[in-house]
């Protein structure tokens, strides 16, 4: 279906950070499948323990006890300081889970119409519970109606919700990205995960980070709460988990680790072993690689370059983001920037409309990032000439 304006190239190939088209021209790839590959693209030790278990077994489906999920479980768990995980096959089914036991949550503790706070300029995705919960009149437009049971204030501003904690009586959860990715790379002030978890303590809400975006290393860290203080109640991943092959999950920790029971919520992909040795060797090579130290180095490498090659831009409103999500906000629309810098051989992103985004793999180098920059701080001087 019509579903997709595409760049007009098609790659066939890809090993790192490189990408080759069907012409044979070779690309530098800062966006890594939309903070999707974090092992750059093809890292062997996935192509192989792909290739190991297709030839193992792939599915069997969740009637049974699968020992990579069970695995996979273990680890993430682990990672995460949480309690348990739900497996799904994306970002906003990940969400829809966390949606689900939120409402769930809300009923067992006598609240009928269980209500959620959803931020402004949010993103969790396309299903038509997450497409509601999203802060994005462009993602909800012409699928009225909309469900009820959201409630929205401003991002990275906890007066906000305090106020909302007294006037609504509803209100169950929090759903929030600790970084925005879609909305434009926003960094909220550096407590503020810490004052929604605590006005979430005060009133017994569940605090759910959707780190679909930020988790698996993007952030210099495994997930983007641990740059804070806190634990969520509710964390959701999926882009970085399977390294392009689809995969998401619903980790839970404490009451909120306890609410679905057998029958509640289901996926008959989910978690299946192909999926779970992907996020299982993801995992591995990022420990191995001591990937999250080189995202959180370069990325601030990155960004500090970004400032001196465009300290004289006036055009440039802000460079910012944390570890490898990378975002420059300039003054006016800059769309065409993606066609230009395609054109010379690198891939980048604009969201929001104003903000040049880069996700480039956590196995980035220094070399292949200046290599980047270059071309970006070149093609975002030449736009603000004009
Ligand atoms: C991409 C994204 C989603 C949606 O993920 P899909 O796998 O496309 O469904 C949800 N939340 C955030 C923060 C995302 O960046």
């Amino acid at each position: 279906m019509n579903t997709y304006s595409q760049l007009p190239v098609t790659f066939i190939k890809g090993e790192g950070v490189w990408l080759w088209d069907d012409q044979g021209k070779r690309y530098l790839d800062a966006l890594a499948g939309i903070a999707v590959c974090g092992l750059g693209h093809c890292h062997p030790q996935l192509a192989k323990a792909l290739c190991e278990q297709a030839g193992t077994l792939i599915h069997t489906s969740n009637l049974y006890h699968i020992d990579k999920q069970e695995k996979l479980a273990t680890q993430l768990t682990g990672l995460a300081g949480m309690d348990n995980v739900y497996f799904c096959n994306s970002g906003a089914e990940a969400n829809e889970t966390a949606i689900k036991l939120a409402r769930l949550y809300g009923h067992n503790s006598g609240v009928d119409l269980p209500s959620i706070i959803v931020m402004e300029r949010s993103f969790h995705g396309r299903s038509m519970a997450t497409l509601t919960a999203s802060g994005n009149r462009k993602v909800q437009a012409g699928f009225e109606p909309l469900l009820t049971g959201f409630v929205r204030v401003p991002y990275n501003n906890l007066e906000a919700v305090s106020q909302i904690a007294v006037s609504n009586k509803n209100i169950v959860a929090v759903l929030v990205e600790p970084y925005q990715g879609e909305g434009g790379v926003n960094i909220p002030q550096k407590k503020y995960l810490q004052g929604l978890r605590e006005i979430c303590d005060q009133y017994d809400w569940l605090l759910m980070l959707d780190e679909v975006q930020s988790g698996i290393g993007r952030s210099g860290k495994w997930f983007a709460f641990q740059h804070s203080d806190i634990k969520p109640d509710i964390m959701t991943l999926a882009k970085g988990l399977g390294s392009g092959v689809a995969i998401g999950a619903c980790l839970a920790r404490g009451a909120a680790a306890e609410v679905f029971k057998p029958g509640n919520h289901a996926s008959t992909f989910g978690g299946n072993p192909l999926a779970c040795a992907a996020a299982i060797t993801t995992l591995d090579v990022i420990a191995e690689d001591s990937l999250l130290d080189n995202a959180m180095k370069l990325g601030a490498y990155m960004r500090q370059r970004f400032a001196e090659e465009l300290a004289k831009e006036l055009g440039v409103v802000e460079i910012r983001g944390q570890g490898l999500m990378i975002g420059i906000e300039l003054s006016k629309s800059c769309g065409d920037l993606v066609k230009q810098a395609l054109a010379q051989g690198l891939l980048i992103n604009v969201t929001s409309d104003k903000v040049v985004r880069l996700l480039p793999a956590l196995v980035m180098r220094q070399e292949e990032a200046d290599k980047a920059i270059d071309i970006t701080s070149k093609l975002i001087k030449d736009f603000l000439a004009d």
